[in-house]
């Protein structure tokens, strides 16, 4: 079975019936871009950079310098070879704390972490922004920025974005001016009151991980309460639709970046909602591709349709079932 999912590698990932979709691999470290251009991504969805932050308790610098991160961000975007790397900023805090021992928010799931925590920080977020910045000069390079909740996180986010570039300018160092910026939808504040804010941005990346997470209240890194984590939801499926229905009007694309994205059982139903760009582990991405390649648009399109008007949750299930046999 591995055999035939290598043939897959070089395949575009295309529905029977025409319709074409992106895989994308989600990395934590450069290193990561081996086994994703092996298994044939077309790029990189999420490059989660809290990586390059973590477990540094005891180094002389707690956090990584500039050009340390600049050197990773380009080798991820070489190691790639022009297909576009999307790098995620900071998202520390929660699940993936800077040092364990140093957590001490009260809730740390609801605490000043990702985005909150960057622009209090203005001297270090800068730093990482300019790091980025410098290596779009070295092939396509896409700034997604973790956890929005507030219109004005994204004004300041473009600001501080501005800023770097400017002192870019400044110092004569090349970056690409038309980078694009995105923000993840991964709270459900942002994902209802998307239309205030998405014209401002150039793309959007659903993280269903965080999405389900604040939507039903339930702590994902919590083995007692796993068992109500519950991608299919009805309030999930709702934010999801909803969330797709705002982007395509405003003409904003949007892709999905948690692990729904990398989950065979769900793959169908995620393309009849009409989602059209996945990015997950690269160890997902063949078989992820192959049940695109054995999907039918047309026919999951009446079943996803009757999934999002369904007025029991056991209808839900029942329908994912029946798009799996399709
Ligand atoms: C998510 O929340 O779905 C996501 C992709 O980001 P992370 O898992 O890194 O929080
Ligand atoms: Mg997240």
């Amino acid at each position: 079975d591995r055999k035939k999912l290598g043939k897959l590698r070089k395949m575009p990932a295309v529905t029977r019936d025409g319709v074409e979709v992106a895989l994308l691999a989600n990395i934590e470290l450069p290193e990561d871009c081996g086994p994703a251009m092996d298994a044939g991504a077309i790029g990189v969805g999420l490059f989660r950079s809290e990586f390059l932050f973590m477990g540094r308790t005891g180094q002389v610098n707690r956090l990584p310098t500039e050009d340390e991160q600049f050197e990773s961000y380009r080798a991820a975007v070489l190691a790639m070879k022009g297909r576009p790397v999307t790098i995620r900023t900071l998202d520390i805090g929660a699940d993936k704390p800077l040092d364990h021992a140093e957590q001490t928010a009260l809730n740390p799931a609801l605490g000043l972490r990702a985005i909150r925590y960057c622009l209090t920080e203005p001297q270090m977020f800068l730093a990482q922004l300019r790091a980025i910045l410098r290596a779009s000069a070295f092939g396509p390079v896409k700034l997604l920025i973790p956890m929005l909740a507030h219109a004005f996180e994204i004004d300041q986010s473009l600001a501080m974005i501005e800023q770097a570039k400017a002192q870019l300018r400044e110092a004569d160092i090349k970056f690409d001016p038309l980078i694009q910026v995105g923000a993840m939808i991964e709270i459900p504040a942002a994902a209802l009151t998307l239309p205030m804010f998405v014209k401002r941005l150039d793309f959007l990346s659903i993280g269903t991980n965080d999405l389900i997470q604040y939507t039903l209240a339930i702590d994902r890194a919590d083995h007692e309460v796993a068992h109500l984590y519950d991608p299919l939801h009805p309030a999930v499926l709702y934010l999801l639709s909803h969330t797709i229905a705002a982007a395509d009007k405003a003409g904003v694309p949007v892709a999905v970046c948690g692990e729904m994205a990398g989950d065979t059982k769900l793959t169908r139903l995620l393309l009849g909602m009409g989602l059209r760009e996945f990015s997950m582990h690269p160890a997902q991405l063949l078989p992820v591709k192959q049940e695109v390649l054995n999907s039918d648009l047309s026919l999951i399109a009446p079943v996803a349709r009757k999934i999002l008007r369904a007025t029991e949750p056991q209808a839900i299930v029942e329908a994912v079932e029946q798009l799996r046999a399709l």
